[in-house]
């Protein structure tokens, strides 16, 4: 009779490691009491996704909150599904978003003692692994074809049984080794199921440190360990590695818990202690008609973290934003702490809400605002070349035709108490600050009629300008003097004061000092909103400004 450990060694006859030999090489971790190993594992498939960028950061805060390890390990055993260039555009976005493991695969390197940590190089380690579980007769290999994979399917739905490869449908796991090695020794190819001992009308108690204890339905499935190109499946594949990379707590998303109980039976089975789950919520959003559902990579931009860079959003503020969905505790904890950094929150599973992961991108800019309004006028420029030199041509243009005058409109209303809220993201600073261009703003000029309110006709208009033009002081000089000014030419032109002058006297007045100053802001800027109007005309400057309304006061002779 041939035996378990015989088929094991006919299989593997390279493999002379044993599982011994594995505890030796990757010991567990010398690490303070408490200390969390966490993974951020991702598949080399394509573009970072926000959700997983949303598991990476709690994995990072999870390790570093308890001096843990957060290491990357790239699961790329599908070599089907890899895109080439994937995993290097995957590790260039997390470290953008500040979301750098200390160990693992790190795209140009690895760091740790753990490795190799690219999946496809550690088939040895598999190997022996999955010989083990052979030689324990927890495993065994099965020459089921795609045909009779198909009739088998087709079988069970003629009886509407449940699908799949377990119990009496397995029909490998049934053959004697003897018949195992005479196939084997006729080259009939093969792959290594894993053997169930589970049934799924039994179930098992789960404990996840989200939602708590649950119960589930055990697996039963027969499921293909190792495949037939040497490498192991996903599911074999993450335990092994789990397991000798000594992960603590295995944070990932909720998608995965249909597979905890394989993931489970297989830990079972190899002798291992399970490590502590938890399972984030899906990020959803609501859709046009107010229904949440998931976020989409075909449907929504907002998927992909690329969106939030091309955007010009700063990394940071998503990040913080993602943690708002994250901890409902937080967003108070960050008004309280001005915005400033997050390192001293402490994140808890205990206040992850299961039904509050929803995505909205008002928040978001809000977040985003409040960020940009904290940074000083070189901090917020410095960003936004650094973005425009990636992203955006135009914008990048503008900056380097004159960095300083550049500097001057950034720092507007900025450097003080409360500044002013007035970006969230550079992909509109262009268009935004553009009228300070003297070419751009002729350009509006000529292709856009000015917005000017058509209660006052042209002539009161071009009084008024005229008078603006030679009576605004610019030099030393503050905005309350600068606006008293203002209103004196104002009064001179029947403007009133203030409403309530107005209402009292209605025949006396063509309008508001209000309105005055809306004359004058679509005649520098050719918008009705602006930044503030004394510190736009201080950084144009009194000739160009002046310069600018004899040009809106000759279109308007015409
Ligand atoms: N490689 C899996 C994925 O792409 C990781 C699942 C896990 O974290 O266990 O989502």
């Amino acid at each position: 009779m041939i035996s378990n450990q015989e088929l094991a060694d006919l299989i593997f006859k390279d493999v002379t490691d044993s599982i011994d030999d594995l505890e030796k090489r990757y010991p567990p971790r010398q690490l303070p009491e408490g200390a969390e190993v966490t993974r951020f594992a991702p598949s080399p498939t394509g573009f970072l996704h926000t959700g997983s960028l949303f598991t990476s950061m709690i994995c990072k805060k999870v390790a570093d909150q308890s001096n843990g390890v957060f290491y990357l390990r790239l699961e790329d055993t599908d070599t089907k599904r890899e895109i080439q260039g994937s995993k290097f555009e995957l590790l260039k976005q997390l470290q953008t978003f500040g979301v750098v493991p200390q160990e693992g695969y790190l795209g140009d390197k690895e760091v740790g003692n753990y490795g190799p940590y690219v999946q496809s190089q550690r088939a040895e380690i598999y190997k022996v692994a999955i010989k083990h579980l052979i030689a324990i007769g927890k495993a065994y290999p099965c020459f089921c074809s795609q045909e009779e994979l198909n009739e088998i399917r087709q079988n069970q739905e003629a009886h509407k049984i449940m699908p799949g490869y377990y119990g009496q449908f397995a029909k490998y796991r049934f053959l004697t080794n003897e018949e195992r090695v005479k196939l084997i020794k006729e080259g009939k190819p093969f792959v290594i199921r894993f053997k169930s001992s589970g049934s799924h009308l039994r179930k098992i108690r789960v404990k996840d440190l989200i939602r708590g204890e649950f119960d589930i339905a055990q697996n039963d499935q027969d499921i293909v360990i190792y495949k037939s190109d040497g490498l192991p499946t996903y599911h074999f594949a993450h335990v092994v590695d789990d397991h000798f990379m000594r992960t603590t707590t295995v944070i990932r998303g909720e998608e995965w818990i249909a597979s905890l109980p394989i993931h489970v039976e297989l830990f079972e089975a190899m002798g291992w202690q399970t490590p502590k789950y938890a399972h984030l919520p899906v990020i959803m959003k609501l859709d046009e008609n107010g229904h949440k559902r998931k976020l989409s990579k075909r449907l929504d931009k907002e998927a992909a973290v690329s969106f939030f860079l091309e955007d010009g959003y700063l990394p940071n503020s998503l990040i913080m934003y993602l943690m708002t969905i994250a901890n409902s505790n937080f967003e108070e904890w960050i008004f309280q702490h001005h915005f400033q950094n997050m390192e001293d929150f402490r994140f808890s599973f205990d206040k992850v809400s299961l039904e509050g992961a929803l995505f909205d991108i008002g928040k978001l800019n809000f977040f985003s605002k409040e960020l940009l309004a904290l940074m000083n006028k070189c901090e917020i420029s410095e960003a936004a070349y650094e973005y425009a030199k990636q992203y955006c041509p135009e914008l990048k243009q503008l900056i380097e035709r004159d960095k300083n005058y550049f500097m001057d409109i950034m720092n507007i209303e900025r450097e003080k108490e409360n500044p002013r809220k007035d970006y969230y993201r550079f992909s509109d600073l262009a268009s935004s600050i553009s009228f300070f261009y003297d070419d751009l703003y002729r350009k509006t000029l000529d292709e856009e009629p000015l917005p000017f309110n058509s209660k006052f006709n042209k002539g009161t208009i071009i009084e008024v300008l005229g008078d603006l033009k030679d009576k605004l002081p610019y030099d030393n000089v503050d905005e309350q003097t600068w606006f008293a000014a203002l209103k004196d030419i104002a009064l001179e032109h029947k403007f009133a004061p203030n409403n309530k002058t107005l209402k009292a006297n209605p025949e006396q007045y063509i309008g508001l000092v209000a309105d005055v100053a809306e004359m004058l802001r679509i005649t520098i800027t050719t918008r009705k909103n602006s930044p503030n109007l004394f510190y736009v005309l201080q950084v144009i400057g009194k000739e160009r400004s002046n310069k600018r309304i004899e040009q809106v006061i000759l279109l308007l002779q015409k």
